[in-house]
Protein backbone atom coordinates (compact mmCIF):
# COMPACT_ATOMS: atom_id res chain seq x y z
CA UNK A 1 0.00 0.00 0.00
CA UNK A 2 1.57 3.47 -0.94
CA UNK A 3 2.78 5.32 2.08
CA UNK A 4 1.19 8.43 0.93
CA UNK A 5 -2.42 6.89 0.47
CA UNK A 6 -5.11 8.72 2.32
CA UNK A 7 -8.34 7.58 1.41
CA UNK A 8 -10.38 10.67 0.04
CA UNK A 9 -13.90 11.75 2.07
CA UNK A 10 -15.91 9.41 -0.06
CA UNK A 11 -13.74 7.51 -2.02
CA UNK A 12 -16.13 4.80 -2.70
CA UNK A 13 -19.18 6.87 -3.46
CA UNK A 14 -21.62 5.26 -6.31
CA UNK A 15 -20.01 1.46 -5.44
CA UNK A 16 -21.57 -1.65 -4.62
CA UNK A 17 -19.66 -3.74 -2.40
CA UNK A 18 -20.80 -7.13 -0.93
CA UNK A 19 -19.02 -8.30 2.39
CA UNK A 20 -19.06 -11.97 3.87
CA UNK A 21 -19.06 -12.17 7.07
CA UNK A 22 -19.94 -8.65 7.46
CA UNK A 23 -21.96 -9.35 10.86
CA UNK A 24 -18.41 -9.56 13.32
CA UNK A 25 -15.28 -8.96 13.49
CA UNK A 26 -13.23 -7.75 10.50
CA UNK A 27 -15.65 -7.73 7.78
CA UNK A 28 -18.43 -5.56 10.15
CA UNK A 29 -15.25 -3.13 10.24
CA UNK A 30 -14.92 -3.06 6.51
CA UNK A 31 -18.67 -2.58 5.88
CA UNK A 32 -19.01 0.53 8.19
CA UNK A 33 -15.60 1.91 6.61
CA UNK A 34 -16.52 1.13 3.35
CA UNK A 35 -20.15 2.50 3.95
CA UNK A 36 -18.63 5.48 5.94
CA UNK A 37 -16.65 6.16 2.44
CA UNK A 38 -19.73 6.18 0.56
CA UNK A 39 -20.67 2.62 -0.52
CA UNK A 40 -23.81 0.53 -0.98
CA UNK A 41 -22.66 -2.08 1.20
CA UNK A 42 -24.07 -5.87 1.00
CA UNK A 43 -24.17 -7.29 4.51
CA UNK A 44 -23.73 -11.11 4.25
CA UNK A 45 -23.58 -13.08 7.33
CA UNK A 46 -26.09 -16.01 9.10
CA UNK A 47 -26.39 -13.89 12.07
CA UNK A 48 -29.63 -11.94 11.26
CA UNK A 49 -29.29 -9.90 14.96
CA UNK A 50 -26.13 -8.81 14.48
CA UNK A 51 -26.47 -8.02 10.61
CA UNK A 52 -29.35 -6.15 11.59
CA UNK A 53 -27.24 -4.05 14.15
CA UNK A 54 -24.77 -3.19 11.62
CA UNK A 55 -27.08 -2.46 9.54
CA UNK A 56 -28.65 0.05 11.57
CA UNK A 57 -25.08 1.53 12.74
CA UNK A 58 -25.05 2.26 9.06
CA UNK A 59 -28.23 4.17 8.30
CA UNK A 60 -27.50 5.71 11.97
CA UNK A 61 -24.22 7.60 10.97
CA UNK A 62 -25.99 8.31 7.14
CA UNK A 63 -24.22 6.03 5.30
CA UNK A 64 -26.00 4.66 1.67
CA UNK A 65 -28.66 2.66 2.58
CA UNK A 66 -27.43 -1.11 3.08
CA UNK A 67 -28.39 -4.43 2.01
CA UNK A 68 -28.57 -7.14 4.37
CA UNK A 69 -28.76 -10.66 3.52
CA UNK A 70 -28.71 -13.93 5.80
CA UNK A 71 -27.01 -16.76 3.95
CA UNK A 72 -25.06 -19.50 5.11
CA UNK A 73 -21.86 -20.23 2.60
CA UNK A 74 -21.63 -23.33 3.79
CA UNK A 75 -23.78 -25.01 1.82
CA UNK A 76 -23.11 -27.77 -0.29
CA UNK A 77 -24.50 -26.53 -3.75
CA UNK A 78 -24.46 -24.54 -6.45
CA UNK A 79 -28.03 -23.23 -6.86
CA UNK A 80 -28.09 -20.72 -3.65
CA UNK A 81 -25.00 -18.77 -4.68
CA UNK A 82 -26.74 -18.50 -8.15
CA UNK A 83 -29.67 -17.17 -6.87
CA UNK A 84 -27.92 -14.69 -4.36
CA UNK A 85 -26.79 -13.48 -7.68
CA UNK A 86 -29.80 -12.98 -9.38
CA UNK A 87 -31.02 -11.12 -6.63
CA UNK A 88 -27.87 -8.83 -6.01
CA UNK A 89 -28.58 -8.15 -9.89
CA UNK A 90 -32.59 -7.47 -9.15
CA UNK A 91 -32.33 -5.80 -5.94
CA UNK A 92 -29.25 -4.03 -6.41
CA UNK A 93 -28.03 -3.83 -10.54
CA UNK A 94 -24.33 -3.55 -10.19
CA UNK A 95 -21.56 -5.20 -7.92
CA UNK A 96 -18.82 -2.78 -7.72
CA UNK A 97 -16.83 -5.20 -5.20
CA UNK A 98 -16.81 -8.50 -3.41
CA UNK A 99 -14.34 -8.69 -0.20
CA UNK A 100 -14.39 -12.59 0.40
CA UNK A 101 -14.19 -12.22 4.42
CA UNK A 102 -15.31 -14.44 6.24
CA UNK A 103 -14.12 -18.12 7.43
CA UNK A 104 -13.75 -20.45 10.42
CA UNK A 105 -10.61 -21.61 12.34
CA UNK A 106 -11.99 -25.29 12.87
CA UNK A 107 -9.75 -27.61 15.16
CA UNK A 108 -6.48 -26.81 15.18
CA UNK A 109 -5.13 -30.03 15.49
CA UNK A 110 -1.97 -32.15 14.22
CA UNK A 111 -3.11 -33.80 10.51
CA UNK A 112 -2.89 -37.06 12.30
CA UNK A 113 -5.25 -36.17 14.61
CA UNK A 114 -7.56 -34.00 12.68
CA UNK A 115 -11.40 -35.13 12.13
CA UNK A 116 -12.50 -35.65 8.58
CA UNK A 117 -15.46 -33.52 9.43
CA UNK A 118 -13.64 -31.00 10.44
CA UNK A 119 -11.59 -31.24 7.48
CA UNK A 120 -14.02 -30.62 5.37
CA UNK A 121 -16.47 -28.31 6.99
CA UNK A 122 -13.25 -25.62 7.04
CA UNK A 123 -12.56 -26.30 3.42
CA UNK A 124 -15.50 -26.19 2.25
CA UNK A 125 -16.41 -22.52 3.70
CA UNK A 126 -12.87 -21.35 3.59
CA UNK A 127 -12.05 -22.65 -0.22
CA UNK A 128 -15.37 -23.79 -1.86
CA UNK A 129 -17.58 -21.25 -1.04
CA UNK A 130 -14.96 -18.87 -2.14
CA UNK A 131 -15.25 -20.47 -5.69
CA UNK A 132 -19.13 -20.26 -5.35
CA UNK A 133 -19.20 -16.68 -4.91
CA UNK A 134 -16.38 -15.55 -7.17
CA UNK A 135 -18.04 -17.76 -10.17
CA UNK A 136 -21.90 -16.63 -9.93
CA UNK A 137 -20.80 -13.20 -9.01
CA UNK A 138 -17.90 -12.84 -11.96
CA UNK A 139 -20.76 -11.56 -15.14
CA UNK A 140 -21.75 -8.73 -12.65
CA UNK A 141 -18.69 -7.57 -11.44
CA UNK A 142 -17.75 -7.95 -15.39
CA UNK A 143 -20.28 -5.25 -16.06
CA UNK A 144 -18.96 -3.01 -13.37
CA UNK A 145 -16.72 0.34 -14.47
CA UNK A 146 -13.80 -0.86 -12.52
CA UNK A 147 -14.06 -3.88 -10.25
CA UNK A 148 -12.01 -4.99 -7.36
CA UNK A 149 -12.49 -8.83 -5.86
CA UNK A 150 -10.32 -9.54 -2.69
CA UNK A 151 -9.81 -12.49 -0.93
CA UNK A 152 -8.48 -13.15 2.67
CA UNK A 153 -5.09 -14.90 3.72
CA UNK A 154 -3.82 -15.38 6.77
CA UNK A 155 0.38 -15.70 7.61
CA UNK A 156 -0.67 -19.41 7.78
CA UNK A 157 -1.54 -19.44 4.22
CA UNK A 158 2.15 -18.10 3.37
CA UNK A 159 4.21 -20.85 5.18
CA UNK A 160 2.54 -23.87 6.75
CA UNK A 161 2.90 -24.18 10.35
CA UNK A 162 2.00 -27.68 13.15
CA UNK A 163 -1.46 -27.86 14.03
CA UNK A 164 -2.88 -24.85 11.47
CA UNK A 165 -4.24 -27.83 9.44
CA UNK A 166 -7.35 -27.81 7.34
CA UNK A 167 -7.66 -23.64 8.13
CA UNK A 168 -3.69 -23.11 7.17
CA UNK A 169 -4.42 -25.56 4.23
CA UNK A 170 -7.53 -23.55 2.95
CA UNK A 171 -5.14 -19.99 3.17
CA UNK A 172 -2.79 -21.43 0.71
CA UNK A 173 -5.92 -22.15 -1.86
CA UNK A 174 -7.20 -18.65 -1.46
CA UNK A 175 -3.73 -17.52 -2.18
CA UNK A 176 -4.18 -19.91 -5.08
CA UNK A 177 -7.65 -18.80 -5.74
CA UNK A 178 -6.82 -15.15 -6.03
CA UNK A 179 -3.88 -15.92 -8.21
CA UNK A 180 -5.81 -17.97 -11.04
CA UNK A 181 -8.44 -15.60 -10.66
CA UNK A 182 -6.19 -12.40 -11.38
CA UNK A 183 -4.43 -14.58 -14.43
CA UNK A 184 -7.60 -14.88 -16.17
CA UNK A 185 -8.40 -11.29 -15.62
CA UNK A 186 -5.31 -9.86 -16.64
CA UNK A 187 -6.67 -8.67 -19.40
CA UNK A 188 -9.43 -7.11 -18.59
CA UNK A 189 -8.16 -4.02 -17.04
CA UNK A 190 -11.51 -3.23 -15.30
CA UNK A 191 -11.34 -5.72 -12.72
CA UNK A 192 -8.34 -6.21 -10.75
CA UNK A 193 -8.33 -9.18 -7.87
CA UNK A 194 -6.17 -9.55 -4.78
CA UNK A 195 -5.61 -10.70 -1.89
CA UNK A 196 -5.21 -9.36 2.04
CA UNK A 197 -3.55 -11.01 5.07
CA UNK A 198 -4.96 -9.00 8.00
CA UNK A 199 -2.37 -10.17 10.30
CA UNK A 200 -3.45 -10.87 14.32
CA UNK A 201 -6.61 -8.68 14.78
CA UNK A 202 -8.35 -8.62 18.34
CA UNK A 203 -11.74 -10.39 16.88
CA UNK A 204 -13.73 -13.70 18.14
CA UNK A 205 -11.35 -15.60 15.92
CA UNK A 206 -8.15 -14.89 17.17
CA UNK A 207 -9.08 -14.71 21.10
CA UNK A 208 -10.63 -18.32 19.94
CA UNK A 209 -7.26 -19.24 18.51
CA UNK A 210 -5.33 -17.86 21.25
CA UNK A 211 -7.37 -18.13 24.31
CA UNK A 212 -4.20 -16.98 26.59
CA UNK A 213 -3.14 -13.80 24.85
CA UNK A 214 -3.89 -10.57 26.30
CA UNK A 215 -6.51 -9.57 23.41
CA UNK A 216 -6.04 -6.03 23.72
CA UNK A 217 -2.10 -6.66 22.68
CA UNK A 218 -3.46 -6.58 19.09
CA UNK A 219 -4.96 -3.96 16.61
CA UNK A 220 -8.92 -3.83 16.80
CA UNK A 221 -10.13 -4.67 13.31
CA UNK A 222 -11.12 -0.62 12.33
CA UNK A 223 -7.71 0.36 13.06
CA UNK A 224 -6.78 -1.60 10.01
CA UNK A 225 -8.74 -0.59 7.41
CA UNK A 226 -6.61 1.06 5.32
CA UNK A 227 -5.63 -1.53 3.01
CA UNK A 228 -8.47 -2.51 2.31
CA UNK A 229 -10.26 1.12 1.63
CA UNK A 230 -7.14 1.08 -0.98
CA UNK A 231 -8.10 -2.17 -2.43
CA UNK A 232 -12.03 -1.01 -2.85
CA UNK A 233 -10.89 2.68 -3.86
CA UNK A 234 -9.93 2.95 -7.60
CA UNK A 235 -6.60 4.55 -6.84
CA UNK A 236 -5.40 0.39 -6.85
CA UNK A 237 -6.82 0.02 -10.22
CA UNK A 238 -3.13 -1.50 -11.70
CA UNK A 239 -2.63 -3.43 -8.60
CA UNK A 240 -3.83 -7.04 -9.67
CA UNK A 241 -2.42 -10.72 -8.62
CA UNK A 242 -1.14 -9.38 -5.50
CA UNK A 243 -0.91 -10.14 -1.79
CA UNK A 244 -1.10 -7.73 0.74
CA UNK A 245 -0.21 -7.05 4.47
CA UNK A 246 -2.99 -4.89 6.11
CA UNK A 247 0.38 -4.70 9.30
P1 LIG B 1 -14.64 -13.65 12.96
O1 LIG B 1 -14.72 -15.08 13.42
O2 LIG B 1 -14.61 -12.56 13.96
O3 LIG B 1 -15.82 -13.37 11.94
C1 LIG B 1 -16.14 -14.31 10.96
C2 LIG B 1 -17.32 -13.85 10.14
O4 LIG B 1 -17.62 -14.90 9.20
C3 LIG B 1 -18.56 -13.59 10.96
O5 LIG B 1 -19.20 -12.43 10.48
C4 LIG B 1 -19.42 -14.83 10.68
O6 LIG B 1 -20.79 -14.47 10.71
C5 LIG B 1 -19.00 -15.19 9.26
N1 LIG B 1 -19.27 -16.59 8.96
C6 LIG B 1 -18.78 -17.68 9.62
N2 LIG B 1 -19.33 -18.80 9.13
C7 LIG B 1 -20.18 -18.41 8.14
C8 LIG B 1 -21.06 -19.12 7.27
N3 LIG B 1 -21.18 -20.46 7.31
N4 LIG B 1 -21.79 -18.41 6.39
C9 LIG B 1 -21.70 -17.07 6.34
N5 LIG B 1 -20.89 -16.35 7.13
C10 LIG B 1 -20.15 -17.02 8.02
O7 LIG B 1 -13.33 -13.61 12.03
P2 LIG B 1 -12.29 -12.43 11.75
O8 LIG B 1 -12.99 -11.16 11.55
O9 LIG B 1 -11.19 -12.54 12.73
O10 LIG B 1 -11.66 -12.94 10.35
C11 LIG B 1 -12.00 -12.40 9.11
C12 LIG B 1 -11.06 -12.98 8.07
O11 LIG B 1 -9.71 -12.63 8.39
C13 LIG B 1 -11.07 -14.51 8.01
O12 LIG B 1 -10.95 -14.93 6.67
C14 LIG B 1 -9.84 -14.92 8.80
O13 LIG B 1 -9.33 -16.16 8.39
C15 LIG B 1 -8.89 -13.78 8.43
N6 LIG B 1 -7.80 -13.58 9.39
C16 LIG B 1 -8.05 -13.11 10.65
C17 LIG B 1 -7.01 -12.89 11.54
C18 LIG B 1 -7.25 -12.37 12.91
O14 LIG B 1 -6.27 -12.24 13.69
N7 LIG B 1 -8.46 -12.04 13.31
C19 LIG B 1 -5.60 -13.16 11.14
C20 LIG B 1 -5.45 -13.67 9.81
C21 LIG B 1 -6.52 -13.85 8.97
P3 LIG B 1 -22.02 -15.39 11.21
O15 LIG B 1 -21.56 -16.15 12.40
O16 LIG B 1 -23.08 -14.38 11.47
O17 LIG B 1 -22.35 -16.25 10.02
Amino acid sequence: IPDDYKPAEKALAGKTILITGASDGIGRSAALSFAAHGATVVLLARNVEKLEKVYDEIEAAGGPQPAAIPFDLSQDAEEPFIALADVIEDQLGRLDGLLLNASILGQRRAIEQSAWNDWRDVLQLNVNSQFLMAKSLMPLLRQAPSASVVFTSSGVGRTGKAYWGAYAVSKFATEGMMQVLASETENTSDIRVNCINPGATNTAMRRAAYPAEEPDTNPSPDAIMRSYLYLMDDVSGERSGCSFNAQ
